[in-house]
This record gives C-alpha cells, sequence and structure tokens, in this order.
C-alpha cells in the first residue's frame, strides 16, 4: 500500500513534467510487478530538471500532506537535509537523488508549459478575460455504445438511458465556444463517443489473466453473466474491458494532454450516472 502511493505521488510529478516525448504508441506486454495498472518503467533521468527546483521544507511538507499522507516506508524515500534519496529498484542500493534548493533564494525555476494567470502580459487580456489561455476540456468517459460496458449507464422505467460520456460531451460542446468568446483557446480531449485510445478489450487478454493470476485466481472464468454478476471481477471478460475503458483510455489521454495539448488548464468533465437504486430514495 506505501509503495503504491509513493509510486502514485511520483507517476504525478511525471504527469507534470514538460514534453519529454510524444505520446506513447506501445502497448506495455507485461503487467510489471510494483508499477501501476499499464505503467511503464519510469526514466528516473526525467527528475533530472526538478534537481533544486524545491527545498527540504516544501518537499517534506508535500510529501506528507498530499502525496503520502499515511506515511511511507522509509526505506523507499531517504529524506535528508540536503537531498531526498528515493530507491529506484527493489533489492538493490540505487537511489534516485534529488538535490533541495538551499533555500527560496536559490530555488531553480521549474520547468513548465502552462501559465500562471499573473504570468500573461496585460495587453493581451484586452482580447477577453482569458486572452493568453489554452483551456482542454475533458469529457469523461466514452458514451454511445462504450456506456454500458464502462458501466455509466442507467435507465428509470421507459426512459430514455442516461449515459455519462454523451452528457460530458455535450457540456464541452456547450463549454467550449463560451470560453473562446472570453478569449480562450479550447481543445476537446475527446471530440465524439468513442474512446481516444487505439486499444480495445481484445488487446489485453493476456494482461487480464496476469492480473487476476496476481491476486490468486487461478481458472478465471473467460465471460460474466451481466453487469449485476456478484463474480464479475475474477473474469477475464471484465478485467480486459476494464483495462480498456479505465486504464488504457485514462493513460492515453494523460498522455495526449502532456505532449500533444500542454494546456495551461484541463477541465475533467463528470456526472455520477450510476444506477442508484431506488430512484425515490437516492
Ligand atoms: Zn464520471
Amino acid at each position: 500500500m506505501f509503495r503504491l502511493l509513493v509510486m502514485r505521488g511520483f507517476a504525478l510529478l511525471l504527469l507534470a513534467a514538460p514534453a519529454a516525448g510524444a505520446v506513447e504508441e506501445a502497448l506495455p506486454n507485461e503487467s510489471a510487478a510494483h508499477l501501476s495498472t499499464l505503467g511503464r518503467k519510469p526514466d528516473w533521468s526525467e527528475l533530472d530538471k526538478y534537481q533544486a527546483t524545491i527545498t527540504h521544507d516544501e518537499f517534506v511538507q508535500l510529501f506528507r500532506q498530499i502525496y503520502a499522507t499515511r506515511g511511507c516506508n522509509p526505506d523507499l524515500i531517504k529524506v535528508e537535509l540536503d537531498v531526498a534519496r528515493i530507491l529506484t529498484a527493489a533489492e538493490t542500493q540505487n537511489y534516485f537523488v534529488l538535490h533541495f534548493a538551499k533555500g527560496e533564494a536559490d530555488r531553480r525555476p521549474v520547468p513548465r508549459w502552462w501559465a500562471v494567470p499573473g504570468a500573461l502580459p496585460n495587453e493581451a487580456r484586452t482580447a477577453g478575460p482569458l486572452a493568453g489561455f489554452h483551456i482542454a476540456l475533458d469529457p469523461g468517459h466514452l458514451g454511445g455504445t462504450w456506456a454500458q460496458m464502462e458501466e455509466r449507464w442507467f435507465r428509470i422505467g421507459d426512459a430514455p438511458p442516461v449515459e455519462e460520456g454523451n452528457m460530458t460531451l455535450q457540456v464541452a460542446r456547450l463549454l467550449k465556444p463560451r470560453l473562446q468568446s472570453l478569449g480562450a483557446k479550447v481543445s476537446l480531449v475527446r471530440e465524439k463517443a468513442e474512446p481516444v485510445t487505439p486499444y480495445r478489450p481484445s488487446d489485453f487478454e493476456e494482461i487480464a489473466r496476469q492480473l487476476l493470476l496476481r491476486t490468486g485466481v487461478k481458472d478465471a472464468r473467460e465471460n460474466f453473466d451481466g453487469p449485476a454478476d456478484p463474480e464479475k471481477e475474477q473474469t477475464i471478460a471484465w478485467q480486459r474491458e476494464l483495462l480498456f475503458y479505465r486504464n488504457s483510455e485514462i493513460r492515453r489521454r494523460a498522455s495526449v494532454i502532456n505532449h500533444r495539448l500542454q494546456p495551461d488548464l484541463v477541465l475533467c468533465l463528470h456526472f455520477n450516472a450510476e444506477p442508484w437504486g431506488d430512484p425515490h430514495h437516492p
């Protein structure tokens, strides 16, 4: 659990890194132990650009209050006065060493592509309060023919079904011209009721099997009997669908945002379109 938290924290840092490469094209062919699902081995050298950008006190505060609120195994990250030593491979003594800035005055600027509001020249504002800003709208989920698979679909009686992926796309389309009229440049991460990832559930057959094996499910059933099947999570079909519409899709969107769009702000749009049992007492 601690390891997972730490990896998540650093995954966030990596997501925030400026363009390091193109949108990832290749599918990882195995579910690597100790990495989050569909994660790739980190290239620790990518963190070198953060040398001396953070003070000891700020690192400790962010670490305790945001990235590892439940603590961290001290064998994984050792925080000293001048440096943090981060173990890069289990059962080794290999560390990535992050040097802290000695103080506020010595802090190097954090490399980033997005602008904070105060950094925009005032003249630009004459074209509208959001002039100079690039906003990416991410309509959550997929909708359309994928809505039932991704379990963001429900219907009450004979009414048309509620499909979260369609609702978020509709909101994004309404928002786009409004934000543009305030001067912003606006990109949609998803333009239609289709996935952004080029992969489909069938691409994740083997990884689904490996994941189930790792959690102790040996002879996993191939298929499940609809969304109410209490043992669906132990089937290959459910796992490979989840790998498609959640893990692969979200990773792809992050990659498109970080490497292709590079906006100043990302708005992720969501509703909670799940069945709620008794509609009179939701
Ligand atoms: Zn949602």
